[in-house]
């Protein structure tokens, strides 16, 4: 897959106009009388290797990313905070341009210098954007001479922006987008035996490709967090007030009759830790066992599970985490959690990590250090892993000439 990516190492960018697809959607802190402030800017440095690399090349560079939901142009989601952290972050200047394109956005890509950035405003403020409209993709490919994807996270949409303009510019992966898919190909493609996949969080109907994908791929697939108890259920145990919607039975079902087929040994909760609804899940109860008493839910794997999951990634060759094993953003129910972390933290393994929730987990007990690589892509992540395309990396492939 890589092999055939095309990299900016590929790309003529001296003196020449990049429009950047950055993944610039970070969280906004609104709750002061001032302009709302970025919140926190992981997603700005990860894209900071890219844009350094492109100004040190002399690359002009026009930067483009989504910000929350906007519908339409609005205020209250312009890219003003993320341009004023940007030019915190490189010590440069960061222009906001007016919109996201037209000729006065044209005019202005025309005056940057070799290295000087230009960010465009908040792309979904242009309606073609999530429709991919080949109106938008050509007022966008004005703004350039060549593009750079680097949004791994939105990799799996097929946007104007991290679609349609790569149809019509010479196009190349960022560093990180690089990175991403390097490291997620390790774990698909030619992973270090014996292969542990923990798969936790919330809804089995989202990531029940991900479970089957791993019980092809894995050689030990450990689920935990609210993802259990479909599989609990279908396995005909109680699971009392657990979070285990109807729908997602059927999945868990059929993932149990091909586990039982699969070399993949599957590996299923045996122990819990139980909250009270009454209690808001302040009281918790340990169950020795995975028979969960009605008006109780099980918010964390038990000691005893933590412990043989812990084991697995011990003997690991290769680990892949994705979904916390329980409410860990809840003190009483975080253990089993920080067991994965921390495990996955001592191996000398490999260990790739992926998922919103798990990456803050990893974070919160201050041991993303210790991961060899945090995945920065949600969906993208699951999708690429479920083995489908991503157009946003389709486009990005080396193809003969004449071909695109
Ligand atoms: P990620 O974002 O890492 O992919 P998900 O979005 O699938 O993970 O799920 C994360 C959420 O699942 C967390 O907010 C966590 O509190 C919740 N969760 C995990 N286990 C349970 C459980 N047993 N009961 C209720 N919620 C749970
Ligand atoms: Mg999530």
């Amino acid at each position: 897959m890589n092999d055939e990516l095309m990299t900016i190492d590929d790309l003529e960018v001296v003196g020449r106009r990049v429009l950047v697809r950055a993944d610039f959607n970070v969280p906004l802190d609104r709750s002061g009388p001032e302009a709302p402030r970025v919140a926190d800017d992981t997603r700005i440095r990860a894209a900071l290797e890219t844009i350094e690399e492109l100004r040190a090349r002399g690359a002009r560079l026009v930067l483009v990313s989504h910000l929350g939901r906007p519908k339409g142009p609005d205020p209250a989601f312009s890219m003003r905070p993320v341009a004023d952290r940007l030019a915190e972050l490189t010590g440069a200047p960061v222009t906001l341009a007016p919109a996201v394109v037209g000729p006065e956005v044209v005019a202005l890509t025309h005056r940057l210098c070799p290295g000087e950035m230009l960010m465009l405003e908040n792309v979904r403020f242009a309606p073609g954007e999530t429709k991919n409209d080949p109106d938008l993709v050509a007022a966008l490919a004005e703004l350039a001479d060549a593009y750079v994807n680097d949004a791994f996270g939105t990799a799996h949409r097929a946007h104007a922006s991290t679609e349609g303009v790569a149809h019509a510019l010479p196009s190349a992966a960022g560093r990180l987008m690089e990175r991403e898919l390097r490291a997620l190909r390790e774990v698909v493609e030619q992973p270090e035996r014996p292969l542990v996949a923990i798969l936790g969080g919330a809804k089995v109907s989202d990531k029940i490709g991900v479970v089957e994908r791993f019980l092809d791929l894995a050689d030990v697939l450990c689920i935990g967090g609210a993802m259990a108890f479909p599989f609990l259920a279908a396995q005909g145990h109680s699971v009392g007030a657990s979070l285990c919607p109807e729908g997602d039975l059927e999945p868990a079902r059929r993932a149990l009759t091909k586990a039982a087929h699969s070399r993949c040994r599957l590996e299923l909760p045996q122990d819990l830790r139980l909250a009270d609804p009454q209690d808001a899940g302040a009281q918790s109860r340990l169950l020795d066992g995975v028979e969960v008493p009605d008006g109780w839910s099980g918010l964390d794997i038990g000691p005893r599970t933590a412990e043989r999951y812990a084991a697995a990634i011990g003997a690991a060759g290769m680990v892949f985490w994705n979904g916390p094993m329980g409410r860990f953003e809840l003190e009483p129910f975080a253990a089993g959690t920080r067991a994965i972390a921390e495990a996955i933290a001592s191996t000398l393994a490999m260990s790739v990590v992926g998922g919103g929730e798990t990456v803050e987990a990893v974070r919160s007990f201050g041991l993303d250090g210790c991961v060899t690589h945090l995945s920065t892509g949600g969906g993208a992540t699951l999708e690429l892993l479920e083995g489908r395309e991503l157009p946003g990396v389709q486009t990005l492939m080396r193809s003969p000439v004449g071909a695109r």
